[in-house]
């Protein structure tokens, strides 16, 4: 594939930051003395933040970066609920038919506190509430999300339904797929406005924001908990680490538990509103079940295709990975072979190794943690609040994804070297399961 794919305007920036880019924070490195201190500045960071501050305790918020550089204003800002959170796992195989219902109707409460608080602080994110489609790429691949329906439908009602393959036009102008999946239960969202919305109501509650510093170490100190950063020391009865795929040195428990992969993006030049309609007649997002997902949506004002996954496993510049998701979305819509990409960009998602969210205790430290790939807009905002509520004592019960198994594994200490090799394995399994659909 030739650079004719680069829009002579191309950039690594995210195209999210053409309207809001992180945040600079002009609250002072400094230090000093705090109710709770939060390290990470994304939407869990965030979220507990304004939960803790609303509640009346003096929060800081602290982040390595500039305010919100991490995932949280990278994201292609897909939202749902119960479906964001079982996709890779038999989640009832995992923790039992009723725990599972607890998380399934938890997912779904958290997806409608997002829509709600975006609405009541009327936070302008172009938050669009029109479902999604998930494109099955083998017949076997459409069995398997049925079942995945029936599922979510046991105790979610009817949002989920079956499109066999003669009627998927109606969502997506493509004959990829072999069949799909229509959820109710999604929606998408500008994650950089989200998280800007959010900056916003910690600010108006009082928290103190401080980009740019590293946080170094947390020690016990009487009722207190000693703080070290880049610049400064801090001192909180409560810190709350929410770090997740930027997960460092700081607590080297959670990078033994967590694995940090890599997510791209691009976004295509203008193509006009006819243009993005044609290809995405309903407007809404389209994810597949491969293993190595791919998936597309409409930018908001939809005159822009914003399409991603994983363009590699191992590091790659941000113009290659450009190009490798150009060929994937054309394999999926070859009409849009001729489009430019102006943006592409990537960042860190944090995985568990059962696949599940976390937040609990260690070491005295609280943590929400582990976003699992494209559900953490949703869970790590929920996740956050969680957090927050349960140091305020506040919350109505224990969260279902609270005390949940959190192990890592022999000899993993954060590296995690293996990915390039089980993705490439992944890959591979995919491309010989849409060969032999193709052949059959
Ligand atoms: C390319 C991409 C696409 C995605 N698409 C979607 C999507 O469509 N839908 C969806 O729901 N989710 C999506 N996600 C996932 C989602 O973005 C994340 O789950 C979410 O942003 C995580 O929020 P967070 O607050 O937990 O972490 P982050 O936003 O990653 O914030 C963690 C912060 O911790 C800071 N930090 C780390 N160590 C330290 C330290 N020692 N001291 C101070 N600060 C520290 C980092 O600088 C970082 O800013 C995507 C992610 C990526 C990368």
């Amino acid at each position: 594939m030739s650079n004719d794919i680069l829009a002579a305007e191309f950039s690594a920036t995210p195209w999210w930051w053409q309207h809001a880019a992180p945040y600079e924070t002009s609250d002072g490195p400094g230090g000093g003395d705090y109710d709770v201190l939060v390290v990470g500045s994304g939407y869990a960071g965030l979220s507990s933040a304004h939960e803790l501050a609303r509640g009346g305790l003096s929060v800081a918020v602290l982040d390595a970066q500039r305010i919100g550089e991490g995932a949280s204003t990278r994201a292609a800002g897909l939202l749902s609920g119960r479906a964001g959170v079982s996709k890779q796992i038999d989640l009832e195989a995992l923790v039992g038919r009723d725990h599972a219902a607890r998380i399934f109707d938890e997912a779904d409460e958290a997806y409608a506190y997002l829509k709600n608080l975006v609405r009541e602080q009327s936070i302008e994110c172009h938050l669009e509430d029109g479902g999604r489609f998930v494109g099955a790429h083998t017949p076997a691949a459409y069995d398997k999300l049925a079942a995945k329906a029936r599922e979510y439908n046991r105790s979610g009602g009817s949002r989920f339904h079956m499109v066999p393959r003669g009627d998927q036009r109606d969502y997506v102008d493509s004959d990829y797929w072999y069949g799909g999946m229509f959820t109710e239960d999604a929606g998408s969202i500008h994650p950089s406005l989200y998280h800007r919305g959010l900056v916003d109501l910690c600010r108006a509650a009082g928290v103190t924001l401080v980009g740019n510093n590293r946080v170094l170490g947390i020690a016990e100190d009487g009722e207190f908990r000693r703080v070290a950063a880049d610049h400064g020391e801090w001192r909180a009865r409560e810190v709350v680490i929410a770090t997740n795929g930027y997960t460092d040195t700081l607590s080297p428990w959670h990078q033994r538990r967590l694995m940090p992969i890599s997510s791209t993006i691009s976004a295509s030049e203008h193509l006009g509103a006819e243009r993005v309609r044609a290809v995405l007649p309903r407007g809404c997002p389209v994810i597949d079940t491969r293993r190595v997902v791919c998936y597309a949506r409409p930018a908001p004002g939809g005159e822009h295709i914003l399409f991603g996954g994983r363009a590699r496993f191992s590091p790659l510049g941000p113009a290659e990975s450009a190009r490798i998701l150009h060929g994937q979305l054309c394999e999926m819509f070859p009409q849009l072979a001729d489009i430019r990409v102006t943006n592409a960009w990537s960042g860190l998602m944090a995985f568990t190794f059962d696949f599940m969210p976390k937040i609990g205790m260690h070491d005295g430290v609280h943590y929400a943690i582990g976003c699992n790939g494209g559900c953490g807009i949703v869970m790590m905002s929920w996740l956050g609040r969680q957090v927050g509520r349960k140091i305020l004592g506040s919350a109505p019960r224990t969260s279902a994804f609270e005390g949940l198994d959190y192990q890592g594994r022999p000899l993993y200490t954060g590296n995690p070297w293996f990915v390039p090799i089980v993705g490439n394995w992944w890959r591979l399994r995919d491309w010989l399961e849409v060969r032999r659909a193709r052949a059959a």
